[in-house]
């Protein structure tokens, strides 16, 4: 069985990251989505929120598993005996980046293997915190996540922006 760890924030999950495992799903035998908790991170959504949408997004009776994790991710490859990482690259910005994390995990866990894919062209400008900022904006991100995500973007900053100053004297 080839298995492959896809980790990410996920905060909220994109079509690029969908993409990078449907593609994997094609590839591997089964592809563990790793929700990462990292109490440093200022998130938007929770883990279990994050968690739940990537559940309901990635196909139902596929060969792909969703977990949290608030840990290294090396100790969730050894937990699940898995070497093998993949990770997106959108250009030489997270290539050097991740580069540099690789080689870090291979310290850490001298098994692992970090596999990079690279993003489909459609999706190369796609990055959750972008998506973040211009639906605040109210801009159209119909494009960007799937219209699960849109809604449950949408009424998350709805939720979270101040409400409306009564007039003075307007009443109750
Ligand atoms: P973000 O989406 O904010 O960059 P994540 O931590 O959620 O950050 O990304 C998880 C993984 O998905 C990383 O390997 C990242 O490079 C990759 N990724 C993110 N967006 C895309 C995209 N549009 N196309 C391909 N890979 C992507």
């Amino acid at each position: 069985m080839l298995k492959v760890v896809f980790p990410g924030s996920f905060d909220p999950p994109t079509l690029g990251h969908l993409n990078i495992i449907e593609r994997a799903c094609a590839i591997f035998d089964e592809v563990f989505v790793v929700v990462a908790e990292n109490r440093q991170k200022n998130y938007l959504f929770s883990a279990p929120e994050r968690l739940e949408m990537m559940e309901k997004l990635v196909k139902p009776g596929g060969n792909v598993r969703c977990f949290v994790w608030d840990s290294l991710i090396v100790d969730f490859l050894k937990r699940e005996n898995i070497r093998l990482l993949i990770r997106g690259i959108r250009g030489m910005d997270d290539f050097s980046h991740e580069f540099e994390l690789s080689i870090m995990n291979k310290a850490l866990y001298p098994d692992v293997e970090t596999l990079f894919m690279t993003t489909d062209p459609k999706y190369i400008v796609l990055r959750s915190s972008s998506i973040k900022e211009l639906a605040h904006y109210r801009g159209d991100i119909s494009l960007m996540v799937p219209p699960l995500v849109a809604d449950i973007l949408k009424k998350k900053l709805a939720g979270l922006e101040p409400k409306t100053a009564k007039e003075p004297g307007s009443g109750a």
